[in-house]
């Protein structure tokens, strides 16, 4: 069973034909094998990537965890506390060798982020989820998931961040208060079509996230953070180079942006925002203390 309106063939059909190179399909509780969907839908242009929306619940607040390249279905687990819970389905993600990724903090507004930082084994966060109802932004004294990761990562935990679809509408309207496909994506670094190497890119943040700006290369020297984005018609961009605290360091209206990297800071992050409003989030570098 899925929440969403089309099958997977119809599903993969659609990712295919706008151009994405892999997917993970994430249904609730629900495994879709990818062998056992028509040969003609994964072939050495598209990988499709077995998942699960591992779907849990803490006193009636969503606990959803993704489980990306895994091996069949894993049961949602609970616990006595909204940590164990979060905690216990990462770990039931790991345990088969899958990379747990926490969906949609705000979703219910279920998981803050003090919570967030003590969970252990999870590398990757949503800071963009496509649903109209997961609150991406914060508001009313609730951080915006670009908030919850600054936190995080100024805490000193490495975690990135990723945008999503959580598409369920393919058919008929494609409108803001839709969940349609083609709102969030990523774009990792691979030498080839592979699960593994794919995910384990993402795990140590070697992709970017995207709601439509698009880039060409990112390049880290250690004295340089290099970013060439694609140029889309004429269309102008910005680019905020962040670091502790959500602060911004220093801001470019050039391309590439480019940023020096002085040795006082812990991280740097950017982020690519167009004249239209899309944004490229590029992953934290580092920077040894
Ligand atoms: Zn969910």
């Amino acid at each position: 069973m899925s929440d969403g309106d089309s099958p997977p063939e119809e599903v993969v059909r659609w990712y295919k034909d706008h151009g994405y190179r892999f997917l993970v399909l994430s249904d609730h509780n629900v495994f879709t094998d990818p062998k056992a969907l028509p040969a003609s839908f994964t072939d050495s242009t598209f990988l499709l990537i077995p998942g699960e929306e591992v779907t849990s619940s803490f006193e009636k607040k969503p606990v959803h965890v993704n489980g990306l390249n895994i091996p069949g279905v894993i049961n949602p687990q609970i616990d006595s506390t909204l940590l164990g819970t979060i905690q216990r389905n990462v770990d039931a993600i790991r345990k088969v060798n899958g990379a747990p990724h926490i969906n949609h903090p705000n979703f219910g507004w279920a998981i803050d982020q003090a919570t967030l930082l003590k969970v252990k084994n999870n590398n990757l966060l949503e800071i963009f989820n496509g649903h109209p109802l997961v609150h991406n932004h914060g508001g009313g004294g609730k951080p915006g998931l670009e908030e919850v990761w600054d936190f995080l990562l100024s805490s000193g935990s490495r975690m990135f961040g990723i945008a999503v679809d959580d598409a369920h509408h393919f058919k008929g309207e494609f409108g803001p208060t839709r969940a349609n496909p083609g709102k969030g994506w990523i774009v990792a670094r691979a030498h080839a079509l592979d699960a593994r190497e794919i995910i384990d890119n993402l795990e140590v943040g070697l992709f970017y996230a995207s709601t439509g700006v698009e880039l060409e290369d990112v390049k880290v020297e250690p004295t340089k953070m290099e970013i060439h984005i694609r140029q889309k018609s004429n269309f102008r961009y910005r680019t905020e180079f962040i670091g502790s605290g959500g602060k911004v360091l220093s801001l470019s209206v050039e391309n590439p942006a480019t940023f020096e990297l002085k040795d006082e800071r812990s991280y740097v992050r950017a982020k690519v925002v167009d004249s239209g409003g899309a944004v490229a989030w590029v992953q934290p570098v580092f920077i040894k203390q």
